[in-house]
């Protein structure tokens, strides 16, 4: 199974990954992801793209198909993957869909006032890659002993422009993949767990689908 997992920052979008993944033995590829890993490891690559996470912009189109398609080549990907955050333009979709093919979008809807404010107050652990937020996780230590960083783009001005850039050039892929008939909106309001649940659901329901499609009986 191919999946596109779309929300706007701060959606949830990593937590539901990381289960979906487990559960579904896909290999989880996050542009967010590679491009941080680059950037603490200052590659070629984490130094083309720094600046432009520093500001919340987008890393231009071409750079970043271009990390996508490298990764999608390698072998572990055939089993099924993935995508958390890419595409984000019009532009990557239209060379994604030329190149994959893709079984389900999963959209996971958020009040904007709510994304702002759990952004601001998310810390992560640059170790294990747990995510925390300070209203319900006091400690500035995670489990795994390493001490929690605030991300540079989850400061309040860097946030407001990620969310303006998310709506000026993501939200149109909305759209594009309700024409194409492949869009599911997953509540994201909630519980970790709660929007587990319904994301469940609905990739359950996928897979039945997908193996009806496919075993010929
Ligand atoms: P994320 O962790 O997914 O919120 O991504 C962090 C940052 O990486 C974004 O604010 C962008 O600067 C960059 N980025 C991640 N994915 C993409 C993408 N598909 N296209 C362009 N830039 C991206």
């Amino acid at each position: 199974m191919n999946i596109v997992l779309l929300g706007a920052p701060g959606a949830g979008k990593g937590s539901q990954a990381k289960k979906i993944v487990e559960h579904f033995g896909l290999v989880h590829i996050s542009t967010g992801d590679i491009f941080r890993k680059n950037i603490k490891e200052q590659t070629e690559l984490g130094k083309q793209v720094e600046a432009y996470l520093e500001r919340g912009e987008l890393v231009p189109d071409a750079l970043t198909v271009q990390v996508v398609q490298d990764r999608l080549s390698q072998a572990d990907c055939q089993k099924g993957w993935m995508l958390d955050g890419f595409p984000r333009t019009l532009g990557q979709a239209g060379i994604l869909d030329q190149k994959q093919r893709i079984d389900l979008v999963l959209n996971l809807t958020v009040d904007f006032g709510v994304v702002e404010a759990r952004l601001v107050s998310r810390r992560v652990c640059p170790a294990c890659g747990l995510v925390y937020n300070t209203q319900t996780y006091a400690e500035s230590v995670c489990v795994c002993g390493e001490r929690l960083v605030h991300r540079a783009d989850d400061q309040s001005e860097t946030v407001k422009n990620r969310l303006a850039v998310y709506q000026a050039q993501t939200e149109p892929l909305i759209e594009y993949y309700e024409k194409a008939g492949c869009i599911k909106n997953i509540d994201g309001m909630g519980s970790v767990e709660d929007v587990w649940e319904r994301t469940r659901e609905v990739l359950g329901a996928t897979r039945n689908f997908l193996r009806a499609m496919t075993c010929g009986c």
